[in-house]
């Protein structure tokens, strides 16, 4: 537990390359508001390498984010998916040889988010409605 999203740099000095294979809680994404929740495990998938004095990293990231539909306002569950996400880290700014990528997931995770969802794939059935109301002559 204590060892989640972090990589140790020392482990990878001789040019070793580390997989990552994971699956986290999504409570590290610490979000709880009415129109945003996270709820389903994010799934982290990637390496890390050590290439001239730096940390190389690179994450596909899969999750799903809970959003109110546009239109009926219901809950959707949305799919966030982030692949290739890069990020390079000197090694004189990882501080005892440890890691910790949980901000990085976590601010690329928020990053990816639609600005708005529409449940059954966008096909809400009250857009009908909507439709006829502001269509009404
Ligand atoms: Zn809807």
């Amino acid at each position: 537990m204590g060892d989640e999203f972090k990589i140790y740099v020392h482990r990878l000095k001789d040019g070793q390359k580390e997989i990552i294979e994971e699956t986290f809680s999504s409570d590290f994404m610490e979000i709880h508001e009415e129109d945003l929740a996270f709820s389903v495990p994010v799934k982290v998938h990637g390496e890390a390498e050590f290439v001239d004095q730096a940390l190389l990293l690179r994450l596909d990231v899969e999750t799903e984010a809970t959003m109110p539909c546009a239109v009926c306002n219901e809950d959707v569950q949305v799919k966030v998916e982030v692949s290739g996400l890069c990020h390079t880290e000197e090694l004189k700014n990882i501080k005892g040889d440890v890691f910790n990528f949980k901000d990085i997931l976590r601010e690329a995770i928020l990053l990816e988010l639609p600005s708005r969802a529409e449940c059954a794939d966008g096909k809400c059935p009250r857009r009908e409605d909507i439709a006829r109301y502001f269509f009404r002559s």
